[in-house]
């Protein structure tokens, strides 16, 4: 009796957890929403904690206990530590602890159950076999952020051989395994799948790497789904299930708005044309470039009707986010009409810009996204590019060789006078030179974006 009230308290709990995170992906869909949001998912996370110990046995509990609390020491630290810059590598390494999870899972699973039906074999064979692509896919996406290893796609000549080799060998063990649960079938084929994670991500870089890591996201979902069913637990299922549809949609987002082909990510580069030109060194620079002091941009700005600010990745690092929203705000007192223009894959994290600008108090209404601010850059005064290179970069429209040729940019050249804030003529995330920086329209205002936009705020409050 006692055993089936705390089962029924456990499922009801398990039923608000899932409702909760619900709730928090919905409310982490908008800026005004994300905190509300973010409060749901942690009072979810702890319900789900607490039901889940008052589930184990006296036996396993202080285990869970050491576990849970060991985890919870490391993810605050790590959470304490980390830089806002280098959040994308520490999502990408979570993706592959989630995946090593349910790979452990798998095997315990298959040492303890050798004589399981089929339907758990299934289970434990899917879930080790996304696991283990999760897991080695998300070390080398954690690695290439990081700047370990090279961030340059390595197309391998014959990569779509190689993969479908893997893929077969990966069902004819499947099917081995499926048969007689031989654990050596499991093993073999998950030392596949660890391989075939590393190629299909060493297949994709450069300007290509958001859709990887939401991708990457969306398989560490389907991998905790998996891990429901072969232990029977149904927050895992439906969380799991949220992660891996979440992950799915946004990355068709993310493909969408990069105009890619979400096979060319799944497959590793399927399609896409192999490099024409050598791209293992950024190319040198290319033209002069013309200079503009703070002085000179605050009085341009003050005398202008519309300006449109750029921010990239060189904000988040510089941390120049709160000067940035002061320059818009005296601006705005002077009369000019301020807007942001947000790129979807701008930083190194999907709504990364949008976070910087919500911490630094800009109103929501003014930060607009690139497609709804592209038609007005005829009609704008001054567009400032703050530390952003690739998503205003002229060769994805006009160079198809270029390695990010079609990916949608912010057209920044069409407006009036173009100022770029950076600290050298260095190339972005994708390593390619930026023709943008040699226009007549553009000029180079280059420093810090910190200390540049903080003398840029004390030259018109001077004016
Ligand atoms: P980029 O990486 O293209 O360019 C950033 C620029 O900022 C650099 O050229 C650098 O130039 C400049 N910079 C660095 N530090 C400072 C500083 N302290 N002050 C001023 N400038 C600075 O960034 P974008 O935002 O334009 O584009 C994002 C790129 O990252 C895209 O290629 C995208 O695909 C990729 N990416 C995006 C992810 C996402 O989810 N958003 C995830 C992974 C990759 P300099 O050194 O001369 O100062």
């Amino acid at each position: 009796m006692q055993d089936t009230v705390q089962t029924l308290i456990s499922n009801v709990a398990f039923l608000v957890a899932g409702v909760l995170f619900i709730m928090a992906l919905r409310g982490l869909s908008s800026q005004e929403t994300a905190r509300r949001g973010n409060v749901y998912g942690i009072i979810g996370m702890l319900i789900a904690i607490a039901a889940t110990l008052s589930m184990t046995g006296d036996r396993t509990q202080p285990v869970a206990f050491a576990a849970i609390g060991g985890g919870a020491v490391i993810g605050a630290v790590m959470a304490a530590r980390v830089g806002m810059t280098s959040m994308p590598e520490l999502v990408a390494l979570l993706h592959s602890f989630v995946g090593l999870a349910a790979v452990l899972v798998g095997l315990s699973m298959q040492l303890a159950h050798k004589e399981n039906a089929l339907a758990h074999r299934i289970d434990v064979y899917i879930d080790v076999m996304i696991g283990a692509i999760t897991t080695t896919g998300s070390i080398l996406a954690f690695l290439k952020l990081r700047g370990s290893v090279s961030g340059k796609p390595m197309l391998l000549p014959a990569r779509h051989l190689l993969n479908l080799s893997m893929l077969t060998g990966i069902v004819v063990l499947g099917a081995l395994y499926g048969m007689d649960g031989e654990t050596w079938a499991l093993l073999a084929a998950a030392g596949i799948a660890c391989v075939l994670g590393v190629h299909l991500v060493a297949a994709i870089g450069g300007a290509d790497m958001p859709v990887v890591v939401s991708m990457l996201n969306s398989y560490s979902g389907w991998t905790a789904a998996a891990a429901g069913f072969m232990l029977d637990n149904d927050l895992l299922i439906i969380t799991g299930a949220l992660v891996g549809s979440s992950g799915a949609i946004l990355s068709y987002i993310m493909c969408k708005a990069m105009n890619r082909s979400i096979f060319a990510v799944i497959f590793g580069g399927f399609g896409a044309a192999p490099p024409k030109a050598d791209k293992s060194k950024p190319a040198p620079p290319a033209g002069d470039v013309q200079e503009m002091t703070a002085d000179d941009l605050a009085e341009k700005l003050s005398t202008s009707k519309t300006v449109i600010i750029v921010p990239g990745y060189g904000m988040a690092v510089a941390r120049a986010q709160h000067a940035v929203r002061e320059m818009s705000q005296v601006l705005r007192d002077k009369g000019v009409d301020v807007k942001f223009a947000i790129h979807p894959v701008a930083g190194r994290l999907p709504g990364h810009m949008n976070v910087l600008l919500a911490e630094a108090n800009v109103p929501y209404d003014i930060v607009l996204e690139m497609d709804e601010v592209n038609p007005d850059m005829p009609s704008t005064d001054v567009v400032i590019v703050i530390g952003a290179n690739d998503i205003v970069n002229p060769a994805a429209e006009d160079d198809p060789t270029s390695p990010i040729a079609g990916m949608p940019v912010i057209q920044v050249w069409k407006a009036g006078l173009v100022i770029v804030n950076k600290r050298s003529r260095g190339a972005g995330y994708a390593g390619i030179d930026n023709p943008l920086f040699y226009k007549p329209v553009t000029k180079m205002l280059f420093g810090d974006a910190k200390d540049a936009i903080e003398k840029v705020v004390a030259a018109l409050k001077a004016l």
